[in-house]
């Protein structure tokens, strides 16, 4: 049995099948105009989970993430710094690789960018207009008609009688912003007519001058790179209604085949704290603000990792102390089964891989369960429940345990889980208040501190960015 997930389009849970040899998958990826959040990377790690669990259940995946590095904001932003689109969207794009890394995610097989392929961008409006799903506006934009397309609405199951098949709203506006609400749908921009704002940012199509619309770039790029029919398509649930709803318009009626994606794969949104993440209520954090709060990144991605992906995660701080602990104690559990097995630790990472020997250890249940509509935290708990069994020291159940862990991407010998694990509060404590009292210069309780670690049997260490707190 490969691992099954429900599908948004036939709201039915279902075992994913590929239909070649290869499991083809394709995720929209970020818009690069500053850097991601958390809530962005719970999709996209939730999405690297699934991929790797269809790796661990022997299939081979392709696994295309586009970059969207052309819109209004990207253009708006870069205008306002003076740079070059390219320039600016560059930035972004190798910040959002750096965390990528740093959150143990695997690089996608294809990572396209929007404004690389503006001529297939080109040609699917060509031939939508061509075939009579689309028609130029007056301004040189070009709208899909959405009247056109029996099957428009179904992924996200919008009602059809309120849709207006108008490209300008009640207010007589043309509808060409790339997001918005229901109770807006309406025909949609393929593509927008160049505007005095886009400066330099503007392409020569046989309808005029312009840009592509944001929903285009996906259509066109998913088909370069995986076909005109492929296996999944993930991305957030705010993405179901307008964008993928497109796509699929897009797509299927410009290559004329039907399903554009088998599978449809939405993940719910982070909110924090028990609210809503923006800017202006202060709760919106990147994975730098976390880190200079002293996270580490397994931490971080444990705790994203730690609800159902079908279900709003409440992303509190307590979740990430507790994630440190979960880790913590994991680690511990892997140390005293590796000294009984007389494995070395180098020996064991090695078994972190895709591989499928789950049947009969203690860690098949786990597995189920991430077979099972990817059910992590029920994965997360079977996992705890089985590390009583590692005191046998079964080499099979380390190798079991290899794989869950290669699914998660949870990177257990991250160094500081160690430190975190064997450090008692009082002297984290007290060890950060001795580097804070440093950095601001009050050296006198600085050094007082240090030798009130030392008398507790404590060294610190300091490097460039932080410091290390070791046992004497
Ligand atoms: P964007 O860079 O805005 O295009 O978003 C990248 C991905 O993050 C998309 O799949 C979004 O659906 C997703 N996303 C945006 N906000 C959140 C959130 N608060 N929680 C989870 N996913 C989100
Ligand atoms: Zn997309």
């Amino acid at each position: 049995m490969n691992p099954a997930i429900y599908n948004t389009l036939t709201r039915k849970k279902e075992e994913l099948a590929p239909s070649t040899d290869t499991f083809r998958m394709y995720c929209c990826g970020p818009t690069v105009y500053g850097p991601a959040h958390i809530g962005n990377f719970r999709t996209f790690i939730v999405q690297d989970a699934l991929r790797r669990t269809l790796e661990c259940a022997g299939l081979k995946v392709k696994h295309v993430r586009n970059i969207t590095d052309v819109d209004d904001k990207t253009i708006r932003e870069s205008r306002k710094l003076g740079v070059t689109l390219k320039e600016f969207t560059a930035k972004w794009e190798k910040k959002f690789h750096e965390d990528c890394k740093e959150l143990n995610m695997l690089a996608p097989t294809a990572e396209p960018r929007a404004t690389e392929h503006i001529r297939q961008q080109i040609e699917m409006i060509g031939k939508l207009i061509e075939n009579g799903h689309a028609y130029v506006a007056k301004d040189g934009s070009v709208y899909f008609k959405i009247a056109s397309f029996d099957d428009y609405g179904k992924l996200s199951g919008i009602d059809r009688e309120h849709m207006s098949t108008q490209s300008v709203n009640s207010a007589g506006e043309a509808n060409n912003a790339d997001e918005y609400e229901r109770e807006s749908v309406s025909d949609f921009a393929l593509w927008k007519a160049r505007r005095p704002e886009d400066g330099d940012n503007f392409w020569q199509a046989p309808w005029g001058e312009g840009r592509p619309g944001w929903h285009i770039e996906c259509s066109a790029m998913s088909k370069e790179y995986l076909g005109d029919t492929f296996d999944l398509h993930g991305g957030g649930i705010d993405l179901c209604f307008p964008h993928h709803e497109n796509e699929i318009a897009q797509s299927q009626c410009s290559t004329g085949h039907a399903p554009y994606v088998r599978y449809w794969f939405h993940s719910a949104h982070l909110m924090v704290e028990g609210a809503k993440m923006s800017k202006s209520l202060g709760n919106l954090y990147t994975l730098d603000d976390l880190l200079a709060k002293g996270y580490t990144p397994a931490q971080i991605r444990y705790a994203l990792l730690s609800g159902h992906y079908r279900q709003q995660l409440n992303f509190t701080f307590k979740g990430l102390d507790d994630a440190g602990s979960a880790l913590a104690k994991l680690r511990k559990a892997i140390d005293g089964a590796l000294e009984r097995a007389k494995m070395g630790e180098e020996d064991f990472k090695k078994l972190i891989a895709p591989k499928k020997d789950f049947e009969g250890t203690a860690f098949e249940p786990a597995w189920n369960a991430m077979c099972d509509d990817l059910n992590i935290p029920r994965a997360l708990g079977e996992i705890f429940s089985a590390l009583g069994k590692l005191g046998e020291g079964s080499v099979k159940d380390l190798k079991a345990l290899g794989s869950i862990l290669f699914a998660l991407g949870i990177d257990v010998f991250e160094a500081q889980t160690e430190k975190q694990a064997d450090i008692p509060a009082e002297i984290a404590e007290m060890a950060q208040a001795r580097w804070d009292a440093k950095k601001s210069r009050n050296f006198a309780l600085a050094d007082e501190l240090r030798q009130k670690l030392t008398a507790l049997g404590w060294s610190v260490l300091d490097g460039k960015d932080g410091f290390e707190v070791k046992k004497i």
